[in-house]
């Protein structure tokens, strides 16, 4: 579902942050990009939304080649892809219902449809009792479960988690992993960068460890393997 082929980034300042990934990630999957500062994880996860696109090689998603995907196709491919951000990142001046409902690619939908889609994924994220607060009202932990809600209201194939729990406490950091593993179990491929050496040892998962932008390890149910 995910393949990168031979691929290569080089930013425009000339820092080589990947030099040469092959990886192949099946639908399904959950997998952790693990690796020290500055080892192209970040860059790793932006070229699968196409938040960065690589200098050379194939990134194919669902049979679509990025790398060559033009401009106007981007959207298209952003709503099959869900992103959640360390930093939430939701509108401050809408409500939490408003946050999702906002990202919902409304197709000719009745709103009673959209109005339970909406409290469907806002059910999966325990927060169908705050519909109505607004992002000051919640605490961390909930502003990431309503960026959650957002980044899978579309029904994405894949979700990506850069640093999910990097904000966020350690009680409430297993509560996020909770909800993404289950929004795994549903189907959706997960794929998080991460630095919580106590979750990637604790929820077995498959490891992709980058380093200098290249696969370091890549093991199945594999461990965090860094000081922190
Ligand atoms: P990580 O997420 O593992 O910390 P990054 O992918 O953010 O690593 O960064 C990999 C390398 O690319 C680093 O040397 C970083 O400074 C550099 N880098 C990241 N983003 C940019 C950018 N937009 N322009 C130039 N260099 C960048
Ligand atoms: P945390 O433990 O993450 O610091 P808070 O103490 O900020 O959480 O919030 C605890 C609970 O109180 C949360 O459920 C949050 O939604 C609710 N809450 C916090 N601030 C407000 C507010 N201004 N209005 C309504 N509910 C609030």
């Amino acid at each position: 579902m995910i393949t990168m082929n031979e691929v290569w980034k080089t930013y425009p300042n000339g820092v080589m942050a990947i030099n040469g990934i092959d990886i192949t990630i099946d639908k399904g999957e959950f997998v952790y990009v693990v690796g020290p500062s500055g080892a192209g994880k970040s860059t790793f996860i932006k070229m699968i939304y196409r938040e960065e696109k690589p200098t050379r090689g194939d990134i194919i998603i669902d049979g679509k080649n990025l790398a060559k995907m033009k401009e106007r196709h981007i959207p298209l491919l952003r709503r099959r892809i869900g992103v959640v951000f360390q930093d939430f990142k939701l509108l401050p001046n809408l409500s939490v219902y408003e946050n999702v409902a906002f990202a919902l690619e409304v197709i000719e939908e009745s709103p009673s449809n959209i109005r339970k889609r909406v409290m469907d994924v806002l059910d999966i994220v325990h927060l169908k009792n705050k519909a109505r607060f607004y992002p000051h009202e919640l605490s961390g932990g909930e502003q990431q479960r309503v960026a959650i809600a957002r980044a899978i209201v579309n029904n994405p194939s894949v979700l990506i988690a850069d640093e999910p729990t990097g904000n966020l406490d350690p009680d409430t950091s297993w509560e996020i992993m909770h909800i993404l593993d289950d929004i795994n179990q549903r189907g959706t491929t997960v794929v998080m960068a991460t630095h919580n050496k106590e979750i990637v040892n604790t929820i077995r998962k498959r490891v992709i460890a980058i380093e200098g932008g290249r696969i370091a390890r890549d093991e199945m149910r594999g461990e965090y393997g860094y000081e922190r």
